[in-house]
């Protein structure tokens, strides 16, 4: 009996397992299939062909901007030679361009074509403290020490976007073609700190679609919740008064005090939160000296949950050990909002429309100097030496991920975007897999062939789903339909963003203006040089590290 038991229900989880496995393959679980798409005319056809071709012809330009943009290293909201960069371009290009756009200094949109639909095209912009790293080097070796990077890798998106732009605007001005396209830039991702602002100000008012994009180390796009988290980000500011510490303790109220307890009694929470938490903080204000007892003292929250409840949930418990901590020092506290992150939701049939077209390009030919490459790092890396992707990945998508799957992650402030019109995020391969995420690791390919050519190929799919966009009507309508009856129909935005909130554009400044002269030194010269790795003097491909230094990267302190 206890056997049959056994069998059955074992067949019963493999009917579950292979009904979800061949689901999968589909790119779905149990949801219905989009609405197809009427096929793509010979005309939509022969533009995109032209795009694909304009953006080939493009491949000094788009390498330049990736290098320019790696070689400025610039932190969030401090953005301003990467502004002048883009925005000259654009300028150039005849794009309408406004500066410190939404109260962002470094904020910029770029406007192009007039009617309707008007499509918005974004990607972060900013680097990571402590990531300097130089491009093309496998193993550590800053470009300036302790200076900020692009370990990420966020220097290469604009240069696909506006290679991308630049090719549909020949054929919007050519064929007199109705559609309007907005570039925008996601200023100060890493703290997540403005596409909430943007959106509540009115960026995508209008707007019918958007294309995001950002760099992986694969070329792939998907719809449907993400499997990451969504976010606030507050600084609690508390203030006590200074005395003597030797002298006269009794008479101060420390507020590095009520920062400890603070984070002592959030960390004792930890063990009863969800496992799909996330939360960090750092001490942004300690206190002067030690005989010093400190009046003014800060801490820096990320609350991360994988919705709006369990979000507001995390901050409510931070408001009341902030409060909590504050009567038990005697000192007052307040807190300030400095970004937030909607969860994401990718639109499916701008995803499906996005794979077709990455599946004509295919992933960019990688040369055997390129593989070496990335064989090299991994080596470093003590991953596996599998080089770089040599099989486009299929398109993969859920409406909605059970929360027993739902094992938390990063965020991204595209979530507010994608829950206001319908968006998507393409992932191009300019990264090599292995690298650690923040990490100067994440720095090492983006000025190097691996970048410039992963941007080319996402440039080419991203143009041909512009097009897909300004020619094919009912690609919209499956969008705007998705997006209210499928996306919205569980659940509808709410911002975590107050009226009072306004973007940190104070963050980074004191770390730029400390960092920029010696930054300033590396800057690349494109009058001068082909290629960055060649003003830097670097080999490519680097030479393969020995043996002995198989996992170099991860030892010891980096
Ligand atoms: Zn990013």
């Amino acid at each position: 009996m206890r056997t049959r038991f056994c069998i059955a229900f074992a067949g019963a989880l493999f009917a579950v397992f292979a009904s979800s496995a061949s689901a999968q393959q589909a790119g779905d679980t149990g949801t219905p299939p989009s609405k197809p798409l009427a096929p793509p005319s010979a005309r939509t056809e022969a533009l995109k062909k032209e795009v694909v071709a304009e953006i080939e012809a493009r491949r000094t330009f788009t390498q330049q901007l990736v290098d320019s943009l790696f070689s400025f290293s610039e932190l969030g909201f401090q953005e301003t030679e990467t502004q002048r960069r883009l925005t000259d371009v654009l300028i150039r290009e005849g794009f309408d361009v406004q500066r410190s756009v939404f109260g962002v200094p470094t904020a910029w949109t770029a406007r192009y074509g007039s009617g309707r639909p008007i499509i918005a095209l974004g990607t972060d912009v900013d680097g990571l403290p402590t990531t300097s790293q130089t491009p093309g080097v496998v193993t550590r070796k800053e470009l300036v020490p302790g200076a900020p990077g692009h370990g990420e890798g966020h220097n290469a998106g604009h240069a696909l976007v506006i290679t991308a732009a630049l090719a549909v605007k020949k054929i919007l001005d050519r064929d007199k073609l109705t559609g309007t396209i907005v570039i925008w830039p996601g200023v100060a991702e890493e703290a997540l700190g403005t596409k909430a602002f943007f959106v509540r100000d009115g960026m995508f008012k209008d707007v019918d679609a958007t294309l995001f994009v950002h760099v992986g180390s694969d070329f792939t796009t998907t719809w449907g919740e993400g499997t990451g988290t969504g976010m606030v980000s507050v600084e609690y500011m508390f203030s006590g008064s200074s005395s003597h510490a030797a002298g006269a303790p009794w008479l101060g109220k420390s507020a590095l005090d009520a920062v400890e307890l603070m984070d002592m009694a959030w960390n004792f929470k930890r063990e009863h939160l969800r496992p799909s938490q996330r939360s960090h903080y750092v001490i942004t204000s300690g206190g002067n000296q030690p005989n010093v007892v400190p009046p003014y003292a800060s801490v820096w929250y990320y609350f991360r949950e994988i919705d709006y409840d369990h979000i507001t949930q995390l901050w409510n418990f931070g408001n009341t050990f902030a409060e909590a901590a504050s009567m038990m020092t005697g000192t007052t506290w307040e807190s300030r909002v400095l970004g937030s992150a909607w969860p994401q939701h990718g639109n499916r049939p701008l995803a499906e429309a996005m794979q077709a077209n990455m599946d004509t390009v295919g992933l960019p030919e990688w040369t055997d100097a390129d593989q070496q490459f990335a064989k090299a790092f991994q080596r470093a890396m003590g991953s596996e030496e599998r080089g770089l992707p040599m099989k486009l990945a299929q398109l993969r998508g859920r409406v909605s991920i059970p929360a027993e799957e739902q094992t938390g992650g990063g965020s991204d402030d595209i979530g507010d975007v994608m829950w206001t019109v319908p968006t998507i995020t393409m992932r191009f391969p300019s990264n090599i897999p292995g690298a650690i995420g923040h990490h100067w690791t994440s720095a090492v390919s983006m000025a190097t062939p691996v970048a410039h050519k992963g941007a080319t190929q996402g440039a080419k799919a991203y143009a041909m789903t512009i097009i897909d966009l300004l020619t094919r009507p009912d690609l919209l309508a499956n969008s705007k339909d998705y997006f209210n009856n499928v996306q919205e129909a569980p659940k509808k935005y709410k911002p975590l963003l107050r009226p009072q909130d306004k973007p940190a554009v104070w963050l980074n400044k004191d770390s730029m203006d400390r960092f920029r002269p010696a930054l300033s030194k590396f800057y690349y010269d494109s009058t001068r040089y082909k290629s960055y790795l060649e003003q830097l003097g670097v080999q490519y491909p680097p030479p393969m590290p020995p043996e002995s230094d198989k996992g170099i990267n991860t030892r010891g302190p980096q």
